[in-house]
C-alpha cells in the first residue's frame, strides 16, 4: 500500500510539473524504434535537470551518456538561444537516434553528440570549458573518473549531476564482492561527500524513490 501511495505521488508531481511534449515522446518512441533500451531519467529528474540549469544560468551543458537524447532535450531546452550543449555517447547507434530526437525536439542547432569513449572525449573539452552543467549518466564504473573531469572542467557554481546513485541502497555500502557499476556508485558518493570543493545532496527521485541523483555545486574552483 505504501508502495502504491509513493506511485501516485510520483505520477502527480509527473503530471503537473513535468508534462512531456511531442519533443520528448518522439525521442521515447524512436528509442523503442530502435530497439534502444529504457533507462533514461524520468520527467521529474527531466524537470529537476531544467530546474538546476536556470539556477546556475547555464550557457554550456556537458552531458556523459546521451542514450536517444531524452535527457538532452530537457537540458537543451533550459538553455538560452546562445547557449550550448555538448553530449557525449560512445554507441554510433545510439548518436544517430540522439541526433534526429534533438532535430525533432527543435533543439538541433544548440546541441552536438560527439561519439566515442566518454574518458578519451573528456580531456578534448578542456578548451571549451568551463560547462555549468555537468550530468553524468553513462556507465557506473567510471563515475569516479567523470567526476575528476567534471570539476576540472567547472567553475565555482557549477553544478554535477550524476543519475543512478542511490540503487535500493546499495550505492552507499561498500561490500568486498561489490561489481565495478556498484564500486563506481559508491565510490562517487563518498567523493562527492567528502570533497571539500563541493556542496553534495542525494535525491530519491525515481522508481518510487529507490533510485535518484547526486547534485553537487561546486563551491570553489
Ligand atoms: N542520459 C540518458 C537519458 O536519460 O536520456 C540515458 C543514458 S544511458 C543510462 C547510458 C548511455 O551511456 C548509453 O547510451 C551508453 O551507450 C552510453 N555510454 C556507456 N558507456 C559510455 C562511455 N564510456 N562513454 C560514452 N558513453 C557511454
Amino acid at each position: 500500500q505504501q508502495d502504491e501511495q509513493r506511485h501516485r505521488i510520483e505520477s502527480t508531481i509527473s503530471h503537473l510539473f513535468a508534462p512531456e511534449d511531442a519533443g520528448l515522446h518522439g525521442a521515447l518512441q524512436a528509442a523503442k524504434d530502435a530497439g534502444l533500451p529504457e533507462i533514461q531519467i524520468n520527467p521529474i529528474q527531466g524537470k529537476l535537470l531544467q530546474v538546476f540549469a536556470t539556477a546556475c544560468q547555464a550557457h554550456k551543458i556537458l552531458e556523459i551518456g546521451s542514450l536517444a537524447g531524452y535527457s538532452g532535450i530537457w537540458l537543451a531546452r533550459a538553455l538560452p538561444a546562445d547557449g550550448h550543449l555538448i553530449t557525449l555517447e560512445i554507441n554510433p547507434q545510439h548518436a544517430e537516434v540522439v541526433r534526429s530526437s534533438f532535430a525533432n525536439a527543435g533543439v538541433g542547432d544548440k546541441t552536438e553528440v560527439r561519439v566515442g569513449n566518454a574518458l578519451e572525449l573528456l580531456p578534448t573539452l578542456t578548451a571549451e570549458a568551463p560547462f555549468d552543467l555537468i550530468f553524468i549518466d553513462a556507465d557506473k564504473a567510471s563515475y569516479p573518473q567523470y567526476l575528476e573531469w567534471a570539476i576540472k572542467l567547472s567553475r565555482t557554481g557549477s553544478i554535477i549531476i550524476a543519475d543512478n546513485c542511490v540503487r535500493n541502497g546499495i550505492a552507499f555500502q561498500p561490500t568486498a564482492d561489490m561489481d565495478a557499476d556498484t564500486a563506481g556508485l559508491v565510490k562517487y558518493n563518498q567523493l562527492t561527500r567528502e570533497d571539500p570543493r563541493l556542496t553534495t545532496i542525494v535525491l530519491a527521485n525515481d522508481n518510487d524513490y529507490t533510485d535518484g541523483l547526486n547534485v553537487a555545486v561546486v563551491k570553489a574552483n
